[in-house]
């Protein structure tokens, strides 16, 4: 049971000033496996007046020594990576070797990058006489989701750290535990007091009086496109300064060239990935109409091979994190059925013989028309939607015809012709034949899938302002 009663501000653990907890429930048995505080207004206002006091000092520290602490709390999350893996599989249910990966390797990954970044980014330069500075934004609230939930910590953390902001860190409620053991390492390397704050609590609660705080200059928030609208309009108030990376719903194009049995493969396996709990999950698979049932048989069998199970023992496909996902991937899975899209495998009910933990079946939609519900709004579970199309002019049509533009891949045995569909493609990042992630590439979304871009360069210059001296 991993209990935290306190809230990590002004570089202390300090009592909450509300008696509310939540509790954090085990995907994969759904029993309580921790505890945190529900912070109040009155702690968030604490945790900014702490980043607010830090941030002055912070930002005269040279680059090249913030880079310095980066590189530390980097160690810190490397030597808990095993603590930090078991937390994340055990809280999202995303299995062991690959939470251990993704959601424990990959944060510090991130850190590391920034602390690169911080020594060798040009924060001056000189145009034509006059002085152009790059100056940190200030005290950044920073709000996040639970599916990968330290990594999409430090893909905030590392840029505002790295360019001189504080932060004020706001985890999920669902999946809090792991943003306390970064609080952990950032007190054991002796970060600056007031540098990094964490502050447990609910969205509407902690959340909203962060982003509406006078104090707080910029709020970079990832989530659902619905609080994210919510968030952006009530930081305009303030005038604040925004970054939003919110929902997606990525197809993957499958040109009429390709290796078909290669790309159905990759995209189901993307699109499973965390058990479809994944922003840039490749939800639709665009196949020539001509590879649509052999697309679906292939999609069906590479389906049947993720056997749900506990994720600390490493099954192909976890649970989801709550009932409260479960649940609307479910009803998601009948709307598809009403709508009279095709189950070719997979469906609402749990998976036989696991009547305990949030689990979905891997599922496979064929036939599905670009309009219909489960083809346009973002799942957030292990469902697969196969879309026949005509030409690569429709088929970049249908990519394009959603709300999102987050991410999306094209397969061909014509690199060319592949990368040609991926730049018509409006989204923020495309991967072309089963291109891997690259954490030095930016990264957000287009249109109702985001403002601003995190990782690499464009992921520091967010949390900077910039200033023109003309001597
Ligand atoms: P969510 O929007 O419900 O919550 C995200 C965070 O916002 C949580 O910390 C929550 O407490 C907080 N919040 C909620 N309402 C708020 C409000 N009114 N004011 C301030 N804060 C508020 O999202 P979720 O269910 O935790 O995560 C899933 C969503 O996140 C999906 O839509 C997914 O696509 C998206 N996501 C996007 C990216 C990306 O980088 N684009 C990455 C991962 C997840």
């Amino acid at each position: 049971m991993h209990l935290r009663d306190k809230l990590y501000i002004g570089g202390r653990w300090v009592e909450p000033a509300g008696a509310g907890t939540i509790d954090v429930a085990e995907a994969a048995t759904e029993e309580v496996m921790g505890r945190v505080p529900a912070g109040e207004p009155a702690d968030a206002d604490r945790a900014v007046a702490a980043a607010r006091s830090a941030f002055d000092d912070w930002a005269a520290v040279p680059a090249t020594e913030r880079a310095d602490w980066l590189s530390r709390l980097q160690e810190g999350l490397v030597a808990r990576t095993t603590e930090v893996g078991t937390l994340i599989a055990r809280e999202v249910g995303m299995p062991l070797s690959m939470a251990t990966l993704i959601q424990a390797g990959v944060p510090a990954v991130i850190l590391g990058s920034y602390a690169s970044y911080a020594r060798d980014f040009a924060f001056e330069e000189e145009v034509d006489g006059s002085l152009i500075i790059r100056e940190p934004a200030g005290v950044v609230a920073a709000i996040t989701p639970w599916n990968y939930p330290l990594y999409q910590l430090a893909c905030k953390v590392g840029p505002a750290l790295a360019a001189g902001c504080t932060v004020v860190a706001k985890p999920s409620e669902v999946a809090p535990l792991s943003a306390f053991v970064l609080a952990d390492v950032a007190e054991e390397v002796g970060l600056p007091a007031g540098v990094l704050n964490v502050v447990s609590g609910y969205g509407p609660v902690v959340g909203e009086a962060l982003v509406t705080h006078p104090e707080v200059d910029m709020v970079s928030f990832t989530g659902s496109t619905a609080a994210g609208r919510r968030v952006a309009q009530a930081a305009v108030a303030g005038v604040k300064r925004v970054t939003l990376e919110l929902g997606g719903k990525s197809a993957s194009v499958v040109l009429d060239d390709a290796d078909l049995d290669e790309a159905v493969r990759a995209t189901v396996s993307q699109c499973y990935l965390n058990a479809g709990q994944t922003c840039i999950a490749w939800t639709r698979l665009l196949v020539p109409r001509s590879h649509h049932d052999e697309a679906v048989a292939i999609a069906t069998k590479v389906a049947g091979e993720f056997l749900p199970g506990d994720p600390l023992a490493d099954a192909r496909l976890g649970p989801l994190a709550s009932r409260e996902t479960q649940e609307r991937v479910q009803g998601y899975i009948r709307k598809g059925i009403e709508e009279g899209a095709t189950l070719a495998t997979g469906g609402p009910e749990p998976p036989a013989g696991l009547d305990r933990g949030f689990y979905v079946q891997p599922t496979v939609f064929a036939d599905v028309r670009p309009h219909m519900t489960i083809a346009q709004e973002e799942i957030f579970g292990p469902v697969l939607c196969v879309i026949p199309y005509g030409d690569d002019d429709e088929a970049v049509e249908i990519a394009n015809g959603t709300v999102y533009g987050l991410h999306g891949a094209v397969f061909s045995r014509n690199r060319e012709r592949a990368v040609a569909v991926a730049r018509r493609l409006r989204t923020g990042q495309v991967d072309v034949n089963g291109g891997g992630y690259n954490p030095l590439a930016p990264f957000g979304g287009y249109k109702q899938s985001g403002l601003g871009r995190e990782l690499g360069r464009p992921g520091l210059e967010e949390y900077l302002e910039v200033k023109s001296l003309q001597r």
